[in-house]
Protein backbone atom coordinates (compact mmCIF):
# COMPACT_ATOMS: atom_id res chain seq x y z
CA UNK A 1 0.00 0.00 0.00
CA UNK A 2 1.59 3.47 -0.80
CA UNK A 3 2.43 5.68 2.17
CA UNK A 4 -0.87 7.70 3.28
CA UNK A 5 -0.51 11.00 4.03
CA UNK A 6 -2.62 12.22 7.03
CA UNK A 7 -2.79 16.38 7.58
CA UNK A 8 -3.30 17.17 11.50
CA UNK A 9 -5.19 20.12 13.14
CA UNK A 10 -3.27 21.52 15.97
CA UNK A 11 -0.02 20.75 17.19
CA UNK A 12 -1.36 20.54 21.20
CA UNK A 13 -1.73 17.12 22.95
CA UNK A 14 -3.94 15.19 20.67
CA UNK A 15 -2.09 16.19 17.57
CA UNK A 16 1.51 15.74 18.16
CA UNK A 17 0.33 12.08 19.90
CA UNK A 18 -1.17 11.49 16.76
CA UNK A 19 1.85 12.27 14.76
CA UNK A 20 4.23 10.19 17.26
CA UNK A 21 1.62 6.54 16.77
CA UNK A 22 0.58 7.39 12.62
CA UNK A 23 4.55 7.55 12.16
CA UNK A 24 4.85 4.45 14.17
CA UNK A 25 2.49 2.82 11.84
CA UNK A 26 3.65 3.80 8.56
CA UNK A 27 1.58 6.58 7.67
CA UNK A 28 3.03 10.59 6.98
CA UNK A 29 1.76 12.61 9.16
CA UNK A 30 2.18 17.17 8.43
CA UNK A 31 0.85 19.54 11.02
CA UNK A 32 -1.12 22.38 10.60
CA UNK A 33 -0.96 24.54 14.12
CA UNK A 34 -2.34 28.03 14.14
CA UNK A 35 0.01 29.70 16.79
CA UNK A 36 3.46 30.63 15.60
CA UNK A 37 5.05 28.79 18.17
CA UNK A 38 4.42 25.63 20.09
CA UNK A 39 1.62 27.52 22.85
CA UNK A 40 3.48 27.36 26.43
CA UNK A 41 0.14 28.99 28.80
CA UNK A 42 -1.76 26.51 30.81
CA UNK A 43 -1.20 25.23 34.32
CA UNK A 44 -1.27 22.24 35.01
CA UNK A 45 -2.67 19.07 33.37
CA UNK A 46 -3.22 15.76 34.54
CA UNK A 47 -2.23 12.28 32.95
CA UNK A 48 -4.33 9.44 34.60
CA UNK A 49 -4.79 5.99 34.26
CA UNK A 50 -5.12 4.74 31.04
CA UNK A 51 -3.22 8.05 30.05
CA UNK A 52 -0.18 6.98 32.09
CA UNK A 53 -0.03 3.75 30.06
CA UNK A 54 -0.29 5.25 26.84
CA UNK A 55 2.55 7.35 27.74
CA UNK A 56 4.23 4.52 28.37
CA UNK A 57 3.66 2.65 25.34
CA UNK A 58 5.10 5.73 23.58
CA UNK A 59 8.48 5.84 25.82
CA UNK A 60 7.57 8.89 27.27
CA UNK A 61 6.99 8.35 30.98
CA UNK A 62 10.57 8.98 32.00
CA UNK A 63 10.55 12.51 30.22
CA UNK A 64 7.23 12.95 31.77
CA UNK A 65 8.69 12.38 35.34
CA UNK A 66 10.97 14.08 34.73
CA UNK A 67 8.96 17.13 34.37
CA UNK A 68 6.81 16.57 36.81
CA UNK A 69 5.65 19.60 39.22
CA UNK A 70 5.73 17.64 42.26
CA UNK A 71 2.86 19.03 43.92
CA UNK A 72 1.90 18.03 47.66
CA UNK A 73 -1.81 18.06 47.29
CA UNK A 74 -4.00 20.98 47.62
CA UNK A 75 -5.51 23.34 50.86
CA UNK A 76 -8.99 25.29 51.11
CA UNK A 77 -7.77 28.21 52.38
CA UNK A 78 -9.52 31.45 53.35
CA UNK A 79 -9.15 35.33 53.27
CA UNK A 80 -6.68 35.47 56.22
CA UNK A 81 -5.07 32.62 54.28
CA UNK A 82 -5.66 30.20 57.17
CA UNK A 83 -6.45 26.52 56.15
CA UNK A 84 -9.47 24.57 56.44
CA UNK A 85 -8.82 21.12 54.63
CA UNK A 86 -5.36 19.56 53.10
CA UNK A 87 -5.94 16.26 50.88
CA UNK A 88 -2.51 15.03 50.05
CA UNK A 89 -1.28 13.66 46.29
CA UNK A 90 -0.40 10.78 48.58
CA UNK A 91 -3.54 10.17 50.26
CA UNK A 92 -5.36 9.34 46.74
CA UNK A 93 -2.76 7.56 45.62
CA UNK A 94 -1.85 10.16 43.04
CA UNK A 95 -5.68 9.62 41.66
CA UNK A 96 -7.19 13.02 42.99
CA UNK A 97 -7.48 16.43 42.44
CA UNK A 98 -3.64 16.37 41.85
CA UNK A 99 -2.21 13.52 39.40
CA UNK A 100 0.58 11.02 39.99
CA UNK A 101 1.60 12.62 36.43
CA UNK A 102 0.96 16.13 36.91
CA UNK A 103 2.82 18.10 34.38
CA UNK A 104 2.67 21.85 32.87
CA UNK A 105 0.24 21.92 30.02
CA UNK A 106 3.26 23.40 27.81
CA UNK A 107 6.25 20.77 29.30
CA UNK A 108 3.46 17.81 27.57
CA UNK A 109 3.15 19.65 25.08
CA UNK A 110 7.19 20.51 24.32
CA UNK A 111 8.04 16.44 25.16
CA UNK A 112 5.59 15.47 22.71
CA UNK A 113 6.68 17.98 20.03
CA UNK A 114 10.35 16.75 20.93
CA UNK A 115 9.13 13.28 20.11
CA UNK A 116 7.66 14.03 16.95
CA UNK A 117 9.86 16.54 15.35
CA UNK A 118 12.23 14.79 13.44
CA UNK A 119 9.84 12.51 11.54
CA UNK A 120 6.70 14.94 11.25
CA UNK A 121 6.31 18.31 9.32
CA UNK A 122 5.10 20.40 11.26
CA UNK A 123 4.10 24.25 9.69
CA UNK A 124 3.16 26.86 12.72
CA UNK A 125 1.59 30.03 11.74
CA UNK A 126 -0.79 28.49 9.64
CA UNK A 127 -4.05 26.71 9.59
CA UNK A 128 -6.60 25.26 7.10
CA UNK A 129 -8.78 27.55 4.83
CA UNK A 130 -10.74 25.40 2.89
CA UNK A 131 -10.93 21.84 2.62
CA UNK A 132 -13.01 19.71 -0.29
CA UNK A 133 -13.20 15.72 0.68
CA UNK A 134 -13.12 14.13 -2.99
CA UNK A 135 -14.55 10.77 -1.84
CA UNK A 136 -10.83 9.35 -2.29
CA UNK A 137 -8.54 12.18 -1.12
CA UNK A 138 -8.55 15.33 0.78
CA UNK A 139 -7.96 18.40 -0.84
CA UNK A 140 -6.82 21.26 1.11
CA UNK A 141 -6.18 25.19 1.04
CA UNK A 142 -4.36 26.65 3.63
CA UNK A 143 -4.01 30.18 4.83
CA UNK A 144 -0.70 30.34 3.78
CA UNK A 145 0.50 28.38 0.82
CA UNK A 146 -0.21 26.12 -1.97
CA UNK A 147 -3.26 23.73 -1.83
CA UNK A 148 -2.19 19.98 -1.00
CA UNK A 149 -3.79 16.49 -1.06
CA UNK A 150 -4.29 14.25 1.40
CA UNK A 151 -5.37 10.28 2.61
CA UNK A 152 -6.98 11.77 5.49
CA UNK A 153 -7.87 15.15 7.51
CA UNK A 154 -7.49 14.67 11.73
CA UNK A 155 -8.99 17.56 13.40
CA UNK A 156 -7.13 18.45 16.67
CA UNK A 157 -7.38 21.84 17.27
CA UNK A 158 -8.98 22.11 20.37
CA UNK A 159 -12.44 23.28 21.84
CA UNK A 160 -13.47 26.16 19.98
CA UNK A 161 -11.80 24.72 16.28
CA UNK A 162 -12.58 26.34 13.23
CA UNK A 163 -12.03 23.32 11.32
CA UNK A 164 -14.47 21.18 13.24
CA UNK A 165 -16.61 24.53 11.90
CA UNK A 166 -15.48 24.15 8.05
CA UNK A 167 -16.22 20.28 8.11
CA UNK A 168 -19.46 19.78 10.64
CA UNK A 169 -20.82 23.21 10.59
CA UNK A 170 -23.08 23.53 13.62
CA UNK A 171 -22.92 19.65 14.54
CA UNK A 172 -21.09 20.38 17.97
CA UNK A 173 -22.93 21.40 20.89
CA UNK A 174 -21.26 22.84 23.42
CA UNK A 175 -22.61 22.40 27.06
CA UNK A 176 -21.24 25.63 29.18
CA UNK A 177 -20.30 24.73 32.97
CA UNK A 178 -21.46 28.51 33.79
CA UNK A 179 -17.73 29.36 34.50
CA UNK A 180 -15.32 31.42 33.49
CA UNK A 181 -11.54 30.83 34.08
CA UNK A 182 -7.67 32.77 33.27
CA UNK A 183 -4.82 30.74 33.86
CA UNK A 184 -1.66 32.81 33.81
CA UNK A 185 1.97 32.83 35.58
CA UNK A 186 2.90 35.53 37.88
CA UNK A 187 6.64 35.34 39.94
CA UNK A 188 6.73 33.08 42.76
CA UNK A 189 6.33 34.71 46.33
CA UNK A 190 7.65 32.59 49.89
CA UNK A 191 4.01 32.64 50.63
CA UNK A 192 3.58 30.47 47.81
CA UNK A 193 4.08 26.71 48.42
CA UNK A 194 4.15 23.09 47.06
CA UNK A 195 -0.01 22.84 48.22
CA UNK A 196 -1.98 24.04 45.36
CA UNK A 197 -3.83 26.91 47.78
CA UNK A 198 -7.82 27.26 46.70
CA UNK A 199 -9.34 30.43 47.62
CA UNK A 200 -12.95 30.85 46.97
CA UNK A 201 -14.82 34.45 47.50
CA UNK A 202 -17.98 35.78 47.27
CA UNK A 203 -19.80 35.50 44.28
CA UNK A 204 -18.47 32.09 43.18
CA UNK A 205 -15.06 33.31 42.36
CA UNK A 206 -12.38 31.73 43.51
CA UNK A 207 -8.09 31.83 42.87
CA UNK A 208 -5.66 28.78 42.89
CA UNK A 209 -2.24 29.29 43.40
CA UNK A 210 0.18 26.44 42.33
CA UNK A 211 4.12 25.73 42.26
CA UNK A 212 5.43 24.95 38.83
CA UNK A 213 8.44 23.01 38.62
CA UNK A 214 10.20 25.93 36.78
CA UNK A 215 10.24 28.54 39.76
CA UNK A 216 7.34 30.44 38.79
CA UNK A 217 3.44 30.38 40.27
CA UNK A 218 0.62 29.39 38.24
CA UNK A 219 -2.06 31.51 39.26
CA UNK A 220 -6.19 29.96 37.67
CA UNK A 221 -8.70 32.73 38.53
CA UNK A 222 -12.23 31.50 38.53
CA UNK A 223 -15.53 33.06 38.30
CA UNK A 224 -19.30 31.83 38.15
CA UNK A 225 -21.72 33.18 35.80
CA UNK A 226 -24.08 32.45 32.38
CA UNK A 227 -22.83 32.39 29.15
CA UNK A 228 -21.80 36.12 27.92
CA UNK A 229 -19.45 35.52 24.68
CA UNK A 230 -16.79 36.96 26.73
CA UNK A 231 -14.24 34.46 25.39
CA UNK A 232 -14.37 36.02 22.53
CA UNK A 233 -12.90 39.41 23.78
CA UNK A 234 -9.95 40.97 23.05
CA UNK A 235 -6.72 39.76 25.83
CA UNK A 236 -7.12 43.41 26.76
CA UNK A 237 -10.67 43.17 27.48
CA UNK A 238 -10.16 39.64 28.86
CA UNK A 239 -7.93 41.32 31.83
CA UNK A 240 -10.06 44.30 32.02
CA UNK A 241 -12.94 42.44 33.04
CA UNK A 242 -11.06 40.15 35.48
CA UNK A 243 -10.00 43.43 37.05
CA UNK A 244 -13.75 44.57 37.39
CA UNK A 245 -14.83 41.09 38.73
CA UNK A 246 -12.50 40.26 41.12
CA UNK A 247 -11.92 43.97 42.08
CA UNK A 248 -12.80 43.42 45.95
CA UNK A 249 -12.25 39.25 46.05
CA UNK A 250 -9.36 39.43 49.09
CA UNK A 251 -6.80 37.02 50.23
CA UNK A 252 -3.84 37.46 47.23
CA UNK A 253 -5.95 38.89 44.14
CA UNK A 254 -4.62 42.05 44.53
CA UNK A 255 -1.05 40.50 43.82
CA UNK A 256 -2.08 38.27 41.12
CA UNK A 257 -3.96 40.86 39.05
CA UNK A 258 -1.35 43.25 39.74
CA UNK A 259 0.62 40.93 37.02
CA UNK A 260 -1.89 40.70 34.39
CA UNK A 261 -0.10 42.91 32.02
CA UNK A 262 3.00 41.65 32.64
CA UNK A 263 2.98 37.95 32.69
CA UNK A 264 4.39 36.01 30.14
CA UNK A 265 1.25 33.92 28.89
CA UNK A 266 -2.51 34.12 29.42
CA UNK A 267 -5.41 31.87 28.79
CA UNK A 268 -8.71 32.95 29.47
CA UNK A 269 -11.95 30.63 27.85
CA UNK A 270 -15.51 29.94 29.29
CA UNK A 271 -15.56 26.44 30.67
CA UNK A 272 -17.55 24.32 28.14
CA UNK A 273 -17.61 20.95 26.91
CA UNK A 274 -17.97 19.30 23.56
CA UNK A 275 -20.55 17.16 22.52
CA UNK A 276 -20.46 15.41 18.83
CA UNK A 277 -23.04 13.23 17.45
CA UNK A 278 -20.34 11.59 15.56
CA UNK A 279 -16.61 12.02 15.20
CA UNK A 280 -15.94 11.73 11.61
CA UNK A 281 -17.66 12.38 8.49
CA UNK A 282 -16.03 10.98 5.08
CA UNK A 283 -12.21 11.13 5.29
CA UNK A 284 -11.98 13.73 8.47
CA UNK A 285 -12.30 12.77 12.08
CA UNK A 286 -11.84 14.81 15.44
CA UNK A 287 -9.80 13.65 18.01
CA UNK A 288 -9.10 15.09 22.26
CA UNK A 289 -10.79 18.89 22.79
CA UNK A 290 -12.11 19.51 19.29
CA UNK A 291 -13.95 16.44 19.50
CA UNK A 292 -14.90 15.59 23.03
CA UNK A 293 -13.44 18.37 25.52
CA UNK A 294 -14.85 16.79 28.91
CA UNK A 295 -13.34 20.32 30.41
CA UNK A 296 -11.05 21.01 33.11
CA UNK A 297 -13.15 20.22 35.57
CA UNK A 298 -13.65 16.77 34.61
CA UNK A 299 -9.54 16.38 35.21
CA UNK A 300 -9.73 14.25 32.25
CA UNK A 301 -8.65 16.19 29.13
CA UNK A 302 -5.55 15.50 28.58
CA UNK A 303 -6.10 11.58 28.99
CA UNK A 304 -8.71 11.19 26.43
CA UNK A 305 -6.78 13.37 24.30
CA UNK A 306 -4.12 11.21 24.49
CA UNK A 307 -5.81 7.83 24.81
CA UNK A 308 -8.34 9.43 21.85
CA UNK A 309 -5.44 9.81 19.73
CA UNK A 310 -3.61 6.40 20.61
CA UNK A 311 -7.21 4.79 19.16
CA UNK A 312 -7.37 6.53 16.13
CA UNK A 313 -4.04 6.03 15.05
CA UNK A 314 -4.11 2.26 16.25
CA UNK A 315 -7.67 1.71 14.17
CA UNK A 316 -6.33 3.38 11.05
CA UNK A 317 -3.51 1.30 11.25
CA UNK A 318 -5.65 -1.68 11.49
CA UNK A 319 -8.15 -1.17 8.72
CA UNK A 320 -7.62 -0.45 5.21
CA UNK A 321 -10.89 1.47 4.84
CA UNK A 322 -11.23 4.33 6.97
CA UNK A 323 -15.03 4.02 7.19
CA UNK A 324 -14.21 1.23 9.79
CA UNK A 325 -11.32 2.65 11.00
CA UNK A 326 -13.25 5.72 11.87
CA UNK A 327 -16.26 3.15 13.58
CA UNK A 328 -13.77 1.29 15.23
CA UNK A 329 -12.16 4.22 16.88
CA UNK A 330 -16.04 5.74 18.36
CA UNK A 331 -17.26 2.38 19.39
CA UNK A 332 -13.75 2.02 21.70
CA UNK A 333 -13.85 5.79 22.99
CA UNK A 334 -17.32 6.59 23.44
CA UNK A 335 -17.85 4.59 26.80
CA UNK A 336 -14.60 6.30 28.29
CA UNK A 337 -16.01 9.86 26.79
CA UNK A 338 -19.07 9.41 28.23
CA UNK A 339 -17.67 8.78 31.53
CA UNK A 340 -15.36 11.40 31.43
CA UNK A 341 -17.62 14.30 30.91
CA UNK A 342 -19.90 13.13 33.00
CA UNK A 343 -19.35 16.53 35.52
CA UNK A 344 -22.46 17.37 37.61
CA UNK A 345 -23.44 20.79 37.10
CA UNK A 346 -23.80 20.81 40.90
CA UNK A 347 -19.46 20.92 40.78
CA UNK A 348 -18.96 24.43 40.24
CA UNK A 349 -21.74 25.64 42.74
CA UNK A 350 -19.66 23.10 45.88
CA UNK A 351 -16.22 24.08 44.39
CA UNK A 352 -16.96 28.24 44.09
CA UNK A 353 -19.92 28.88 46.45
CA UNK A 354 -22.21 32.13 46.03
CA UNK A 355 -22.44 33.81 49.54
CA UNK A 356 -20.46 33.94 52.81
CA UNK A 357 -22.35 30.97 54.36
CA UNK A 358 -21.55 28.95 51.32
CA UNK A 359 -18.10 29.14 51.73
CA UNK A 360 -17.84 28.42 55.49
CA UNK A 361 -19.98 25.29 54.62
CA UNK A 362 -16.98 24.35 52.33
CA UNK A 363 -14.74 25.02 54.45
CA UNK A 364 -16.42 23.22 57.43
CA UNK A 365 -17.56 20.13 55.47
CA UNK A 366 -14.58 19.91 53.10
CA UNK A 367 -11.90 19.88 56.54
CA UNK A 368 -14.38 16.93 58.28
CA UNK A 369 -13.81 15.20 54.77
CA UNK A 370 -10.47 15.54 54.58
CA UNK A 371 -9.47 14.53 58.49
CA UNK A 372 -11.88 11.39 58.08
CA UNK A 373 -10.87 10.55 54.71
CA UNK A 374 -14.02 10.94 53.20
CA UNK A 375 -12.99 11.98 49.74
CA UNK A 376 -16.34 11.63 47.89
CA UNK A 377 -17.08 15.39 49.41
CA UNK A 378 -15.05 16.09 46.63
CA UNK A 379 -16.91 14.47 44.01
CA UNK A 380 -15.12 14.42 40.82
CA UNK A 381 -11.92 16.10 41.58
CA UNK A 382 -11.03 13.00 43.54
CA UNK A 383 -12.77 10.26 41.11
CA UNK A 384 -11.76 10.69 37.60
CA UNK A 385 -12.82 7.47 35.66
CA UNK A 386 -9.64 7.18 33.69
CA UNK A 387 -9.17 3.68 34.11
CA UNK A 388 -12.51 2.97 32.25
CA UNK A 389 -10.71 1.23 29.54
CA UNK A 390 -9.54 -1.68 28.08
CA UNK A 391 -6.53 -0.08 25.45
CA UNK A 392 -6.72 -2.32 22.58
CA UNK A 393 -2.98 -3.23 21.92
CA UNK A 394 -2.12 -2.12 18.05
CA UNK A 395 1.22 -4.29 18.15
CA UNK A 396 2.99 -1.12 18.32
CA UNK A 397 5.46 -0.29 20.99
CA UNK A 398 7.96 3.12 20.65
CA UNK A 399 9.86 1.86 23.78
CA UNK A 400 10.06 -1.82 22.17
C1 LIG B 1 -2.95 27.52 25.57
C2 LIG B 1 -3.75 26.45 26.24
C3 LIG B 1 -3.73 26.33 27.64
C4 LIG B 1 -4.46 25.35 28.28
N1 LIG B 1 -4.41 25.26 29.64
C5 LIG B 1 -5.07 24.28 30.28
C6 LIG B 1 -4.99 24.15 31.69
O1 LIG B 1 -4.33 24.92 32.35
N2 LIG B 1 -5.69 23.15 32.30
C7 LIG B 1 -6.44 22.27 31.58
O2 LIG B 1 -7.03 21.38 32.16
N3 LIG B 1 -6.52 22.36 30.24
C8 LIG B 1 -5.86 23.35 29.58
N4 LIG B 1 -5.94 23.44 28.20
C9 LIG B 1 -6.73 22.45 27.48
C10 LIG B 1 -5.98 21.12 27.40
O3 LIG B 1 -4.74 21.29 26.73
C11 LIG B 1 -6.83 20.12 26.65
O4 LIG B 1 -8.05 19.96 27.37
C12 LIG B 1 -6.28 18.71 26.53
O5 LIG B 1 -4.92 18.59 26.80
C13 LIG B 1 -6.58 18.16 25.13
O6 LIG B 1 -5.70 18.74 24.22
P1 LIG B 1 -6.00 19.00 22.68
O7 LIG B 1 -4.70 18.77 21.98
O8 LIG B 1 -7.19 18.28 22.22
O9 LIG B 1 -6.39 20.55 22.61
P2 LIG B 1 -5.50 21.83 22.93
O10 LIG B 1 -4.50 21.56 23.97
O11 LIG B 1 -6.46 22.93 23.15
O12 LIG B 1 -4.68 22.09 21.56
C14 LIG B 1 -5.27 22.56 20.39
C15 LIG B 1 -4.20 23.19 19.52
O13 LIG B 1 -4.79 23.57 18.27
C16 LIG B 1 -4.36 24.87 17.93
N5 LIG B 1 -5.34 25.48 17.03
C17 LIG B 1 -6.49 26.12 17.34
N6 LIG B 1 -7.14 26.47 16.24
C18 LIG B 1 -6.40 26.03 15.19
C19 LIG B 1 -6.58 26.05 13.77
N7 LIG B 1 -7.65 26.62 13.21
N8 LIG B 1 -5.63 25.45 13.00
C20 LIG B 1 -4.53 24.88 13.55
N9 LIG B 1 -4.32 24.83 14.89
C21 LIG B 1 -5.25 25.39 15.69
C22 LIG B 1 -4.21 25.58 19.26
O14 LIG B 1 -3.34 26.70 19.15
C23 LIG B 1 -3.59 24.46 20.12
O15 LIG B 1 -2.20 24.43 19.99
C24 LIG B 1 -5.26 24.43 27.52
C25 LIG B 1 -5.28 24.55 26.13
C26 LIG B 1 -4.54 25.54 25.49
C27 LIG B 1 -4.57 25.66 23.97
Amino acid sequence: MAERTVLICGAGIAGPALAFWLKRYGLRPVVVERAPDLRSAGQSVDVRGAGTEVVRRMGLEDAIRARLTHEAGFALVDSAGREWARISTESMGGKGFTAELEILRGELARILHEATREETEYHFDNRVASLTDTGDRVRVGFLHGPEREFDFVLIADGLRSRTRELVFGDEARIRSLGVYTAYFTIPREPSDNAWARWYSAPGGRSLVLRTDNLGTTRAVLSFRGPPQGYERFTAKEKKDLLRRVFADAGWEVPRVLARLDDTPDFYFDAVGQVHMPRWSKGRVALVGDAAYCPSPLSGMGTTVALVGAYVLAGELSRHADHTEAFAAYERVMRPLVTLAQDVPSLGPKVAMPKTRIGIALQHIVGGVASRLGLFQFFGRFATPPADAIQLPDYGARASA
